[in-house]
């Protein structure tokens, strides 16, 4: 699965980051960036977009099918 953020949408909440640390980590400028969305299953993945209160975690299959949201 392929896995990016929305830096318009997010806000800094850190619900993905607390879910997946090691998919997702804060940057400087508080916005969620994305690590190495291979070192979780697809499940817990989905949940974790499914967490952002903004969502803005955007989760496509490998042939660019919108999965979330
Ligand atoms: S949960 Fe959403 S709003 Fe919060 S840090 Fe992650 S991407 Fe940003």
């Amino acid at each position: 699965m392929k896995v990016r953020v929305d830096r318009e949408l997010c806000i800094g909440v850190g619900n993905c980051v607390a879910f997946a640390p090691t998919v997702f980590e804060f940057d400087e400028e508080n916005k969620a960036t994305v690590l190495d969305p291979s070192s979780v299953d697809d499940d817990i993945l989905l949940e974790a977009a499914e967490s952002c209160p903004e969502n803005a975690i955007i989760v496509e299959d490998d042939e660019g099918r919108l999965l979330y949201p």
